[in-house]
């Protein structure tokens, strides 16, 4: 059983601060945190923790997952190429990591594809594999991810 619910996560009773917290503390948890603090910079964790962030979002299509990706303000996804359900392609706009310096070479938010994942995970019955293409740290023009379907 589950202690906490992603339900539960919107279950603000914060008067005076609010339910935002600056995107400077976000950063700090996955780059500072997980990126840097963590062996293999954090890959077997981010796989896990955004999968199973993922699987807890309660979604019923790819649509209503890319909506939550765009209100919970990690990006605004966009597809911006589909072949016959085998493959989709999508380019985040406002990701969470513009305007960090360039490291190339270095591409951050795989986290954020595991949360695509493990959401669209619930939707699908097959396999779905996410891959990180692009990246803004490593210099791409956007952060793109290629989602597959088998
Ligand atoms: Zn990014």
């Amino acid at each position: 059983m589950n202690l906490f619910s992603f339900d539960d996560m919107k279950e603000i009773k914060r008067d005076t601060l609010g339910d935002m917290v600056p995107l400077e503390l976000f950063r700090s948890v996955r780059l500072i945190g997980m990126y840097q603090g963590l062996p293999m910079k954090g890959k077997n964790t981010t796989i896990t923790v955004g999968r199973k962030i993922g699987e807890s979002i309660p979604v019923n299509s790819l649509e209503e997952t890319l909506k939550v990706f765009e209100e919970m303000k990690i990006g605004i996804p966009k597809i911006i190429d589909q072949t016959d359900d085998q493959e989709v392609h999508i380019s985040i706009e406002d990701c969470f990591c513009e305007g960090l310096p360039v490291h190339e070479g270095n591409m951050v938010c795989d986290l954020e594809g595991a949360i695509l994942e493990g959401a669209l995970s619930t939707v699908y019955d097959g396999k779905i594999n996410i891959r990180e293409v692009k990246c803004n740290v490593n210099g791409d023009e956007k952060c793109e991810y290629k989602i597959n379907f088998s």
